[in-house]
């Protein structure tokens, strides 16, 4: 199938990362956001990512601009009627999408095929609120899109082979690098990432270390880039918490409990660099 019109819904830190490099490798993007103000912000994102590559000479002004012209921008599901294959990346929250895909089952033709970036919510449970499980996937990328090389790729019970094939070619035309994952609750990535990200929300709730030990002692002495509770604002404490709530209840084990501390971190309005506040201040 040849893909000419890709559409994302969403345009939050993941919905703009995956317009910003579809539109990169020439396809053209709709980018949907639930307002005017959320669309704006998300191109707003992109044109200032893109400026950052013209200034470092890794981009001709003239081709950021060629970029920004494939992106049209709606606040209206129905545009994306004239889409090929659709990634969703709207909130994690099954209710939210649930109801995207009953939508686009409504308003896109009947080839095209609707990807999910969800982080943890498997893809069979997605596919059932549509009539064509056989076209629907997993496309979870990784934050933030424009630079992380990864792409894991979830098939439901019932995705076609044609459906990977094409979700596969689309992942190499972004030159980006795809892992298949089974459908379990968080796949590979948050399977392991997310536990380790609320075992050091534990370690600060328990008074184990300060904040900046945590993450002193995750990046010096295991070699990671960002210590687990900056990553964690990265993500968004909302996200990481819906994360474990999937894990906890689609695995059923009390290892995955979510920490009270993150619970309560959300509950406040400190969801991270998004909001200004989470483990650290950023304002
Ligand atoms: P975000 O909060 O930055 O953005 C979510 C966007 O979805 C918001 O702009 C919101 O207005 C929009 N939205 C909500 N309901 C909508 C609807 N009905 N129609 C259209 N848009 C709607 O969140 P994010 O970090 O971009 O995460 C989006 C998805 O990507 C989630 O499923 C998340 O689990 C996944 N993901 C996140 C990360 C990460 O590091 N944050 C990494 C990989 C995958």
């Amino acid at each position: 199938m040849d893909v000419k019109i890709f559409g994302v819904i969403g345009a939050g830190q993941m919905g703009n990362g995956i317009a910003q490099v579809a539109a990169a490798s020439g396809l053209n993007v709709i980018m949907n956001d639930i307002n005017q103000d959320f669309v704006a912000r998300g191109l707003a994102t992109i044109s200032k990512n893109l400026q950052r590559n013209v200034d470092k000479g890794k981009l001709t002004a003239s081709e950021k601009e060629a970029v920004l012209g494939r992106i049209k921008t709606s606040v209206d599901i129905k545009d994306m009627a004239a889409a090929d294959y659709v990634v969703e990346a709207a909130s994690e929250n099954e209710a939210i999408k649930f109801k995207i895909f009953e939508s686009l089952e409504e308003v896109c033709p009947a080839h095209a095929i609707l990807a999910s970036n969800t982080s943890s919510i498997p893809i069979g449970r997605i596919a059932a609120h549509t009539k064509r499980p056989g076209k629907v996937i997993g496309m979870h990328f990784m934050n933030p899109v424009p630079v992380m090389k990864l792409v894991e790729v979830i098939c439901g019970l019932a995705t076609s082979a044609e459906t990977l094939e094409v979700t596969l070619a689309l992942i190499k035309r972004m030159d980006k690098t795809p892992a298949q994952s089974n459908d379990f609750p968080g796949f590979i990535a948050n399977r392991i990432l997310m536990p380790m990200i609320n075992e050091a929300v534990f370690c600060l709730y328990h008074g184990v270390g300060t904040k900046e030990d945590i993450d002193t002692v995750m990046k010096l002495g295991m070699n990671h880039p960002m210590g687990p509770l900056a990553l964690a604002d990265l993500i968004g404490l909302d996200t990481c918490l819906a994360i474990m709530e999937t894990l906890h209840q689609g695995l059923g084990d009390s290892k995955y409990r979510p920490c009270p501390l993150l619970r309560q971190y959300v509950e406040a309005g400190w969801l991270g660099r998004k909001s200004g506040r989470g483990f650290y201040s950023y304002e």
